[in-house]
């Protein structure tokens, strides 16, 4: 398949805006498509268009206007993707996003591929509240559109249902001792060559993200276990384009994929300033088809989310040459909603 040079974006959040710095890096021109109109990534791509997820007429004219089409967050209806690969490819493949929209479905796929998850059970309706015992204490989480912790309960015996709103469907997942969470970004090429990252670690605070760094410091047994589990889910979903995969470890040492990203991620950032490569870059190189890179860490680093008022402690600071601040311009600070990030190279 030839390379491809007007590059349709959906979503237009900061990840959008990435993308779009990556691939004006490459020469490659962006089209956003975005539900708002203060999309911040409107800033960074030669085009923007503003609609409804679901309006046809606008779908038909983005995708007419571009050679292929990626988007930044996986919640996007399967339907319009699909609609869009009728006029153009799209990359990764929609069929996948039908899998990780659903915890439940995304999980069941990768146990099925013998990779282990936290135990769970399927609760979608007050029927399924019994025998939960081996899942306590658990957390809930509702299988379809959560993020940052949204639409998650937890559970410490079967009374702590009584506020649960049996509208959605949910997992009841085991909470588990964790001595660390990790994550594996992955570009997973249209010949079916892969380039992994070196593991991240991150730290979340209130379920959302909070600092990731590298080198983490787990041993080379997990790190390597990771990086197989990273290559053979790209692999088993015939995966085109940059995904991230984030990882448990519990106190025995023991390793699970807590969920698939299909889709560049937040945990990644730090791969802008850290390597050789981005994980933006790498994911225009393969949507585009253009040549891979091996990704090489120049530096150690440390990446902070910025999140809500925070961001007016960080606007108009002085920086040290080390220090990377990345303000997603967005209109309004409100609370949990990522503002910035701040990346610091270590010597
Ligand atoms: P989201 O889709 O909102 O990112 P996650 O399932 O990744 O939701 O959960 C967010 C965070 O909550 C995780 O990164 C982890 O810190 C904590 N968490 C989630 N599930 C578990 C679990 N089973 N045991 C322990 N901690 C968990
Ligand atoms: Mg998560």
């Amino acid at each position: 398949m030839s390379n491809h040079n007007v590059l349709g974006i959906i979503g237009g959040g900061q990840l959008g805006s990435m993308l779009c710095q990556a691939a004006k890096k490459l020469g490659v021109k962006t089209v956003i498509y975005c539900d708002d109109k203060n999309s911040p990534a409107q800033n960074y791509s030669n085009n923007f268009i503003c609609s409804k997820y679901n309006d046809e007429t606008k779908i038909k004219e983005f995708a007419n206007q571009v050679d292929v089409v990626t988007f930044e967050f996986e919640n996007i209806p399967v339907p319009t993707l699909k609609k869009i690969q009728e006029i153009k490819p799209v990359y990764p493949d929609p069929n996948i996003n039908f899998v990780i929209q659903n915890r439940s479905k995304e999980k069941n796929f990768i146990n099925q591929l013998g990779i282990n998850t936290v135990d769970y059970k399927n609760i979608y309706s007050h029927k399924d509240i019994d025998n939960i015992e081996k899942f306590l204490p658990g957390i809930l989480k509702t299988t379809t559109l959560g993020y940052d912790g949204k639409g998650q309960y937890i559970i410490s015996n079967a009374k702590d249902f009584e506020n649960v709103d049996f509208k959605n469907e949910y997992i009841l997942e085991k909470k588990i001792n964790l001595q660390k969470e990790i994550s594996i970004i992955i570009t997973r090429y249209q010949n079916g060559n892969s380039v992994v990252y070196e593991p991240i670690e991150n730290i979340h605070k209130d379920q959302i993200l909070d600092t990731s760094k590298i080198p983490s410091n787990i041993d080379n047994e997990i790190a390597n276990q990771g990086k197989k589990c990273a290559i053979k889910l790209a692999n088993e979903l015939n995966y085109v384009g940059t995904m991230c995969v984030e990882y448990f470890v519990d106190k025995n040492n023991e390793l699970f994929v807590n969920e698939i990203a299909p889709r560049v991620h937040n945990s990644g950032h730090l791969t802008i300033n850290a390597y050789n490569i981005s994980q933006f870059e790498s994911h225009i190189r393969s949507v585009c088809n253009l040549e891979a890179i091996e990704p090489v860490m120049k530096s150690a680093a440390i990446m902070k989310n910025i999140i809500g008022e925070d961001i007016f402690k960080y606007k108009n600071k002085e920086y040290k040459s080390n220090e990377f601040f990345f303000d997603y311009l967005k209109k309004e600070a409100k609370p949990k909603r990522k503002m910035g990030h701040l990346t610091t190279l270590e010597a």
